[in-house]
């Protein structure tokens, strides 16, 4: 295959170091990229300034060169990309509403559970703060629509946000700009024509699919791959003991990323003979044109 104008890329949150799991769509996404003759981006999504740490995108980085995926353009950095975000928060307008509501009393509302774990918002602040209500947060008045688009690993898959989601936010009320924002302004901005991330961000896809569609941006392709989980069937994570990749084990750490995403591989004795093989594997699961 191969067609110019293909731009993916990977959006690591540096909040640790590259693990298993990590790996798995960095891979997908560097595959895709190369197996398509296109651009391959590197993105640090800093933007929870409070989850990020200090040293842990340079060690992302060194990383992903030790496993021999290079970026071709320079990375970009969302803690420094705020006029961005707030410009197009500009451009919502009244799309956009403050909200009074705390964490807790969302919870008890009860309305529903998103399949991300998080409650429904009620609509408690749509037409208003209640009176003496400050705004904590802002968030994205959603339509009554479903939205619907075609995952080329998922197949078609439908949301109504209305109802399985709620208004969700744009900015936090720690004062941060929301991933969901970030998320579709940066890969607009960086002209990103494929998505290939881990299907734990399949429930955040309708939300960016309606942001892109209320600021006039446009729908990239979308590929959510499985996600690696320990024994008992959490996904890998910090949080959940997935230790940092050794990057002396860059081969055998390929080799297993690669067999999850069920890619056929001879036996790649060196990092060249791998990436030769997997990009050529990927070409022919996911990338006839
Ligand atoms: N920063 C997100 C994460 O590490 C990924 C965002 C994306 O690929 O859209 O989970």
């Amino acid at each position: 295959g191969g067609y110019g104008g293909y731009r993916g890329r990977f959006a690591p949150s540096p909040t640790g170091p590259l693990h298993a799991g990590s790996l798995v769509a960095a891979l997908a996404s560097y595959l895709d990229a190369r197996a398509h003759g296109g651009a391959w981006l590197l993105r640090i999504e800093d933007i929870d300034e409070a989850r990020a740490q200090a040293d842990a995108a340079e060690a992302i980085m060194r990383c992903l060169a030790a496993h021999g995926m290079q970026w071709d353009e320079k990375p970009v950095w969302q803690s420094r990309r705020k006029a961005l975000y707030r410009a197009a928060f500009e451009r919502l307008g009244d799309a956009a509403y403050p909200c009074g509501c705390s964490r807790r009393e969302i919870a008890d509302s009860r309305i529903g559970m998103a399949s991300d774990g998080a409650a429904v918002y009620p609509g408690t602040c749509r037409a208003g703060l209640a009176p003496g209500r400050a705004p904590r947060a802002w968030r994205l008045r959603v339509l009554e629509e479903t939205i619907a688009f075609e995952d080329r690993w998922v197949g078609t898959v439908r949301q109504q946000l209305a109802t399985e989601v709620g208004d969700f936010v744009l900015k936090r009320a720690d004062g941060f700009w929301a991933y969901q924002l970030a998320v579709v302004v940066d890969d607009a901005d960086q002209g990103i024509t494929d998505i290939v991330r881990g299907a734990d961000l399949l429930d955040s896809t309708a939300r960016q699919i309606l942001l892109q569609r209320l600021l006039g941006l446009p729908t990239p392709r979308y590929l959510h791959v499985p996600v690696l989980t320990n024994p008992i069937g959490e996904k890998l994570s910090k949080q959940t003991g997935a230790q940092a990749l050794d990057h002396a084990e860059a081969l055998p750490n390929l080799l297993r990323a690669a067999r999850f995403l069920r890619l056929p591989l001879g036996e790649p004795q060196t990092l060249a003979e791998f990436w030769e093989s997997a990009i050529a594997a990927w070409g022919d699961a996911h990338a006839a044109l």
